[in-house]
């Protein structure tokens, strides 16, 4: 079993459900539909062939709804891409036109009244740069191309110099997650967040429309990377968003920021994505470089639960292949014995103390023992991703009565979700679902396995107990 997971985001490309199918047997664990791109139409369809497959494949893929934030795009393009040659001046106004090489529009209101002379203007994930020059403070501004280029419809624009004050969620973000709620994704995405409070803001409105949805924290802005601390403890997992936030940080600081989330979210038990340019390349090559192997294996190495795919899988030519290429790669660093075993000495006085403990003495045991899997039982998740957390070598299989966790916990580094409800006794449950572990190919007679689980069964408490077993 693959112990890194594959998130590829869905698009034209994918939109196949013997597409879809075949990336599914390759290893993709969850799907990620953007909202910056595609209506809700295609993603109505995604979300019908993901759950058809996953009945049909016996898999739990996940699915994050990834909104958009206060991103600041621009709008349609002539012939899907004009040339800005440099020097040139350009008109870039609120008032939505088709774009052409010396005038094109934005989506966000007041834009020219945030901006101001000499801040940078930065297109397309930064491979084109302008300069402010002028602005009327309401409708319009002008900009001198200093890197032209070819700018294509709906790209990205950063502004790194200037105080954005667009809201965390935009009009479009909140009927977006009406969309993502009612259709009950498992992960929502909240792009460009600068504060904790962002996330406290998102997941208020998810709890109070009782949805199970957990949020992952898009890093990708400075104000995010110096208030990552605090917004780890809010969100459920984390996102390393490499495309923006090499454009807002210096590009040369972002692998040491990659490596400092990765550690601080794995610490605190949050699953932690690396994203983007990731296997760019094979957006149209069959092949990677060999710059993006590394950098795929370095993600491993660092730690990360997942790596994600963007374009390569959207937009790509070979949306299958990019997932198997992808997949050859985690295994092979899952190779290497430095990634296991991170172990992390529970904390004393604290509500969580004894799952905290069942858990860490699992993963040593485990680690001891040489052990084939950890099972366990879950409600909440808990256990799932602290034992995660801790990176064991054996395989950690959740067996979980709570359909809403199942393929939630898809994302998290080295879990596999089962759905089990029978409730007789812990004894009766550790052979039974040893058994259909067997059943399953994934344990073998003689192997051995950690199990965790709560006794006495019918209180459906916190995880309390080890048991060490052969499987016979
Ligand atoms: P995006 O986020 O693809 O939604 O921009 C990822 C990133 O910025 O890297
Ligand atoms: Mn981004």
């Amino acid at each position: 079993m693959k112990r890194t997971k594959i998130v590829a985001t869905l698009g034209p490309s994918t939109a196949k459900k013997e597409t879809l199918k075949q990336m599914f047997l390759e290893g993709l664990n969850v799907c990620r539909l953007n909202f910056s791109h595609g209506g809700y139409d295609a993603h109505l369809e995604s979300l019908r062939i993901i759950r058809e497959l996953n009945e049909e494949l016996a898999l739990n893929v996940a699915v994050l709804a990834d909104l958009q934030g206060p991103k600041i795009r621009t709008h349609e393009m002539e012939n899907n891409g004009v040339l800005l040659e440099n020097d040139s001046i350009v008109t870039i106004s609120t008032q939505e036109v088709l774009g052409t090489s010396t005038h094109f529009s934005i989506n966000y209101e007041q834009l020219p009244k945030d901006v101001n002379p000499g801040e940078r203007i930065l297109l397309d994930d930064g491979k084109l740069t302008l300069e402010v020059i002028e602005t009327d403070k309401q409708h319009e501004f002008k900009a001198k191309v200093i890197y032209g280029g070819i700018l294509s419809s709906k790209k990205g624009v950063n502004f790194p110099n200037t105080a954005i004050s667009m809201p965390s969620l935009t009009e479009k973000d909140r009927k977006d997650l009406d969309f993502a709620i009612e259709q009950g994704v498992d992960w929502i995405g909240l792009s460009f967040v600068r504060s904790p409070q962002d996330i406290k803001e998102l997941k208020n409105i998810i709890a109070h429309r009782g949805a199970k949805a957990k949020v992952i924290a898009k890093i990708e802005k400075p104000e995010a990377v110096a208030s990552i601390e605090e917004i780890i403890k809010e969100a459920d997992a984390l996102m390393v968003a490499r495309g923006d936030l090499g454009v807002e940080v210096p590009y040369q600081n972002v692998p040491l920021i990659q490596k400092m989330i990765i550690n601080r979210a794995r610490l605190n038990a949050k699953p932690v994505i690396v994203a983007t340019q990731m296997m760019e390349s094979m957006i149209s090559n069959m092949m990677p470089t060999r710059a993006e192997v590394n950098d795929v294996a370095n993600a491993v190495l660092d730690g990360a639960d997942a790596v994600m795919l963007s374009g390569e899988t959207s937009v790509g030519a070979h949306p299958i292949e990019v997932i198997k290429t992808m997949s050859n790669i985690v295994k092979e660093m899952e190779t290497f014995d430095g990634i296991y075993n991170k172990e992390e000495i529970p904390e004393k006085n604290q509500a969580r103390f004894i799952t905290d403990s069942i858990c860490f003495n699992a993963v040593r045991l485990s680690q001891r023992t040489e052990a084939d899997a950890i099972l366990t039982m879950s409600f909440s998740g808990y256990t799932a991703y602290k034992l995660a957390s801790q990176r064991p070598k054996a395989p950690i299989y959740v067996f979980t009565s709570n359909r809403s966790i199942l393929t939630q916990i898809n994302l998290i580094w080295g879990v596999k979700g089962f759905y089990y409800d029978k409730r007789i006794s812990t004894d009766h449950t550790i052979s039974d679902i040893k058994n259909i572990l067997k059943g399953e190919g994934l344990l073998k007679d003689g192997e051995l396995v950690v199990n965790i689980a709560s006794i006495p069964l019918e209180e459906l408490g916190k995880s309390n107990m080890i048991k060490l077993s052969y499987v016979d």
